[in-house]
């Protein structure tokens, strides 16, 4: 029975020591999104197989291998999502968000279920962070989105990351793209691993992604799609670039990106990091896609949207010593001896949290002693203890933890305004010692 108590293969729980870098995480990604105009929206876990086999691609491995598909009580073949922009897609039709003024912004966080080898950064349960854009087929769209999701790496404090980027050109020009590639590959059939061979037949642009080495030897001499843009394409390639350039967002066009899945056309790419030994850590990817909408029975409307991977992020800024917020700690801890004292505790810590204190009393019936060790523990920064002389003459004294500096505070309905008062002046106090370490005059 000892896998009752482990997680699945490829999940993995974020414990309440870990949670507040994954809230301030989502929180400062989605805030970022916002300054850019995107606004949030909460898609459902699981949608329709054929929603995925239709817009990711049917060739892709995301659908052929890696999708958590079942079949429901009702007789309907439901999906896991395995990413966040058919959902999304499908929400903005269903609720006709494309009528209303275009571009339309969003953004989500969510929770993605890929069928994957676990293991060095992948889960089969992990948690995107978003953004699509709809309505806009001019490169300034392009640049906007790019920009977006440098600016999230900068507010982050992940300085070194580079948007490595790619077109991906129209159906047109994708046409003879594909013949050349087939042409060049069709050399090395003798050499390719089956998978291969089956991408060359159904997907020739997924040959470019094989991980396996010898494949990527044979890949790296392939025809680049940068040769056949047409010039619709290529000028819009151009002014993408111009535009990145024009804000100093650092970038560098990558042939060889052509993502994992099928809806892409035009800019694609990818924001990769690099640790200070040299190691690249892909964190995030997107582009613009065509043909998604219509396939799902909108009008024709172009989208572009990236998705960044939240444990890559968080573990690469732990890795870096990014600044995260400071961990909330107890304000005040309100030991108590004796029943009716407790009940008072309990009574004052409820006005405490009532005006915004993060307060606590004893629920395990302990010592006053005990309960001090506790209160050290859990990094309270102040105490009150309270026993009968306290009740009876309606007074305690507060006891700052940091400096064991104490002050008589009455029990009375003033009581808050006055643990107020102290932890303000307790806090200027403070901020006087380290301006005089700093030799800084705060009057
Ligand atoms: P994709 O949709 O495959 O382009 O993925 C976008 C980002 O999500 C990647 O760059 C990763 O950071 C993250 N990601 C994708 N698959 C996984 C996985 N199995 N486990 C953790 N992160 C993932």
């Amino acid at each position: 029975m000892a896998y009752l108590t482990s997680a699945p293969r490829g999940t993995k729980d974020i414990l309440p020591v870990e949670t507040p870098k994954w809230q301030y995480l989502e929180k400062t990604l989605l805030e970022t999104a916002g300054l850019f105009g995107f606004r949030e929206i909460r898609i459902p876990t699981f949608e329709h197989t054929e929603l995925f086999s239709r817009s990711v691609g049917d060739t892709t491995d995301v659908v052929q291998k890696e999708m958590y598909t079942f079949t429901d009580k009702g007789d309907r073949s439901v999906t896991l999502r395995p990413e966040g922009t058919a959902g999304v897609a499908r929400a903005v039709l269903e609720h006709g968000l494309l009528g209303d003024a275009l571009p339309q912004k969003v953004s989500y966080n969510i929770t993605c279920f890929r069928y994957e080898k676990p293991g060095s950064g992948r889960y089969r349960e992990f948690h995107q962070f978003g953004v699509e854009l709809y309505g806009a087929t001019s490169p300034a769209a392009d640049s906007e989105v790019l920009a977006l999701a440098y600016e999230c790496f900068q507010v982050l404090g992940l300085s070194n990351v580079v948007l490595e980027i790619n077109s991906l050109g129209c159906p047109e020009c994708r046409k003879q793209y594909v013949q050349a590639l087939l042409n060049y590959f069709n050399q090395y059939r003798g050499q390719l691993c089956s998978t291969c061979l089956e991408r060359l037949d159904r997907n020739p642009l997924r040959v470019l992604d094989c991980k396996s080495p010898e494949d990527k030897k044979i890949a790296a001499g392939a025809p680049s799609i940068l040769d056949y843009l047409c010039d619709d394409c290529r000028e819009h390639f151009r002014e993408v670039q111009a535009r990145l350039t024009a804000a100093e967002i650092p970038f560098r066009v990558e042939p060889t990106i052509v993502r994992g899945l099928d809806y892409y056309t035009r800019t694609v790419f990818e924001m990769v990091h690099t640790a200070p030994d040299g190691e690249r850590l892909v964190c995030g990817g997107g582009g613009r896609y065509g043909g998604l909408i219509e396939e799902l029975g909108g009008n024709p409307t172009e989208g572009i949207g990236f998705a960044m991977g939240l444990e890559r992020l968080l573990s690469t800024m732990i890795a870096e010593g990014c600044d995260f917020p400071p961990e909330q700690t107890c304000d005040v801890y309100i030991a108590s001896m004796g029943e009716a004292a407790g009940v008072k505790a309990f009574q004052l810590a409820n006005l405490l949290r009532s005006e915004g204190f993060f307060a606590q009393c004893d629920l395990m019936g302990r010592s006053v002693k005990a309960q001090m060790k506790y209160a050290n523990k859990i990094g309270a920064k102040y105490v009150i203890v309270l026993g009968e002389d306290e009740l009876a003459k309606g007074e305690a004294v507060l006891k700052s933890m940091h400096n064991g500096a104490t002050v008589s505070i009455r029990l009375d309905s003033g009581f808050s305004d006055a643990i107020y008062e102290e932890i303000m002046a307790h806090a200027y106090a403070d901020l006087e010692e380290v301006a005089e370490d700093l030799g800084l005059n705060l009057h």
